[in-house]
C-alpha cells in the first residue's frame, strides 16, 4: 500500500455564505484522466504545459448547435471563425462536418484553401483586405463581406478593372442595446449609412450583394439583442426587395454566442448563468420566420460561431512549479502555466481541477504563471486542496482564442494534441523550439563578432 502523504495542518476561517452555515461548497474533484487518457501520461509523453482538444467533444459541439438551428430554421449553414482557432487539424474537422470558412485577413484566407475549403465557401470578413487579396477572392468566387465605404471604392474599381462581379454582403452595425456600441465595424443601420452602401452597390451593377451580415459582440448575453439584429437585417432584405426588386440569399448573423466560461467578477458559474444556444436560436429564427417572407424566398441562415463551438473541447495540463505563502498569509501555487498561454485568464475564471488526489482540506489559493511580470496570474483565487511540487492541474474549457492569441513571451509555446475520435492523442502542433524561433531572425555582419570571452 502506498505510504498516506503528510498533510501540513491548516486553520480555516468559517466562511458563511448563502448556501449554508458552512459557506458556499467548494469541492474541486480530481480529474486525472481525459477520456480515458491520463493526464500523467500525456504530460510525460508530451511535456508541460500541454494544450489538449477532443475531436468527439468539437463533433458533438458543432452537432448539436446544427441540430439546434436547423430544427428550427430550414436553411442553416455554419462558416467556422478561423480566428477563434485556426490549427488545421481543428478547421479540418469542422469542414469535415460541413462548416465553410470565416476569415478576417488574407492569411486566414489562404489557410482556408490550404484546407481544402473551395472559394465559394470561404467568407472573407475584417477590415483590412489588400486589392490582391480582394481580386483573389473575387476569382475564387469567395464571398466578400465589406467592411467600410473606401473598401466598396476600392472593390467597384477593382470589378471595373479585371472585368470581375464579385459576390459581395456589406456588414451592418446597428443599436441592439448592448452598449458600448460595436460601431467601428461596418455600415451603421441607424444613421442610414448602410441603406446608403446598398444603393451604391445595386445601382452600380459591378457588384451581385447577395447577403447582408452583422456580427454584434462576443459573448453575448442577451437572446434579444440578436432579435433586434436579425429584425434589422431582414428589413433591409425587405427595402433591397422592394426597391430593386432583388432578393437577398443569405442573412449572415455571425457568431458571440457565449461558452460556458466563467467571466470575472461574476457571482455564478457560467454555465448557470449564460442563455441557452436554443434560447438564441429561438430569438434569431422567430424573427425571421415571422418577417413576412415566402417560404421560397427564405433567406439562408449562416452563423460564423465560434467560441461557443469550441471553448469546452479544450483543457490546458500544467504542473506545480512552487508553493509560497504570501506577505499576508495567503496560499499562493506557481504553475508552468502563464497568461503566456493562457490569454483568456483575462477575462474569464477557468475551471482549475486537480489532477490527482490530494488531501481533504482545501484553501484559498492564488495561482501564478511562470512569467517575470506581476499580472501573470490565472487565478486570484480559486479553492484547491494542497498541491506539492511536480502535481498536475488542468485547467477547463480553454478551447477558443487561446491557440491564436497566444504570445511568444519568455518562453516557447507548447505542444498541442488532439484526443482523435477513438480518443487516441494525436500531436496536431508541435512545440516551438529555440530554433524555430530564432529561424526568422537575422543578425547584421558587424554583430557577428564576439567581443566577450
Ligand atoms: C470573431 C468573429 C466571429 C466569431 O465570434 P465568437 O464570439 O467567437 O462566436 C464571427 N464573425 C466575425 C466577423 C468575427 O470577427
Amino acid at each position: 500500500m502506498e505510504k498516506l502523504r503528510y498533510e501540513r495542518p491548516i486553520i480555516r476561517k468559517l466562511n458563511a455564505g448563502l448556501v449554508n452555515k458552512f459557506g458556499t461548497q467548494a469541492r474541486s474533484e480530481v480529474v486525472s484522466h481525459l477520456e480515458g487518457a491520463s493526464v500523467k501520461a500525456l504530460i510525460r509523453e508530451y511535456g508541460s504545459p500541454l494544450f489538449v482538444l477532443s475531436e468527439q467533444q468539437i463533433r458533438r459541439s458543432y452537432q448539436n448547435m446544427s441540430r439546434i438551428f436547423k430544427t428550427r430554421y430550414p436553411k442553416v449553414q455554419f462558416a467556422w471563425s478561423y480566428k477563434t482557432n485556426y490549427l488545421n487539424a481543428v478547421c479540418r474537422i469542422f469542414h469535415q462536418e460541413g462548416s465553410w470558412a470565416e476569415v478576417v485577413s488574407g492569411f486566414e484566407y489562404e489557410k482556408a484553401l490550404g484546407n481544402g475549403v473551395p472559394g465559394k465557401m470561404i467568407i472573407f470578413n475584417g477590415p483590412d483586405k489588400t486589392e490582391d487579396q480582394l481580386v483573389m477572392a473575387a476569382r475564387n468566387d469567395s464571398l466578400i463581406h465589406i467592411d467600410h465605404f473606401d473598401e466598396l471604392y476600392t472593390l467597384l474599381r477593382l470589378s471595373e478593372e479585371f472585368q470581375l462581379k464579385p459576390r459581395v454582403a456589406i456588414r451592418v452595425n446597428m443599436d441592439t442595446g448592448i452598449y458600448p456600441k460595436w460601431d467601428r465595424f461596418g455600415f451603421n443601420f441607424e444613421n442610414g449609412q448602410a441603406w446608403n452602401a446598398i444603393n451604391k452597390i445595386t445601382d452600380s451593377d459591378r457588384l451581385n450583394l447577395v447577403g447582408l451580415h452583422c456580427h454584434i459582440g462576443t459573448f453575448m448575453l442577451d437572446t434579444n439583442a440578436y432579435a433586434i439584429a436579425a429584425s434589422r437585417l431582414c428589413e433591409l432584405a425587405w427595402r433591397i426587395r422592394d426597391k430593386h426588386g432583388k432578393t437577398i440569399q443569405y442573412l449572415d448573423l455571425g457568431g458571440g454566442f457565449p461558452s460556458t466560461n466563467t467571466l470575472k467578477g461574476s457571482y455564478l458559474p457560467g454555465s448557470d448563468t449564460v442563455p441557452t444556444i436554443d434560447q438564441f436560436a429561438d430569438a434569431i429564427t422567430s424573427v425571421i420566420l415571422g418577417f413576412g417572407f415566402s417560404k421560397e424566398e427564405l433567406p439562408l441562415l449562416i452563423l460564423e460561431t465560434g467560441r461557443a463551438m469550441i471553448d469546452d473541447a479544450g483543457y490546458l495540463l500544467g504542473t506545480v512549479l512552487a508553493n509560497k505563502r504570501l506577505s499576508d498569509g495567503r496560499s499562493s501555487t506557481i504553475l508552468d502555466i502563464g497568461v503566456n498561454s493562457l490569454f483568456t485568464a483575462f477575462w474569464y475564471d477557468h475551471k482549475v481541477s486537480p489532477a490527482q488526489e490530494g488531501g481533504q482540506y482545501t484553501e484559498e489559493t492564488v495561482l501564478y504563471g511562470p512569467l517575470c511580470m506581476n499580472i501573470d496570474v490565472i487565478r486570484e483565487s480559486v479553492s484547491l486542496p494542497l498541491l506539492n511540487k511536480g502535481d498536475h492541474l488542468v485547467v477547463h474549457k480553454v478551447g477558443a482564442y487561446n491557440m491564436t492569441q497566444w504570445m511568444q513571451f519568455i518562453t516557447l509555446r507548447p505542444n498541442v494534441v488532439l484526443l482523435d475520435h477513438e480518443s487516441h492523442p494525436k500531436l496536431i502542433r508541435k512545440a516551438e523550439t529555440i530554433e524555430s524561433i530564432e529561424s526568422q531572425e537575422q543578425i547584421p555582419e558587424h554583430l557577428l563578432i564576439n567581443s566577450l570571452s
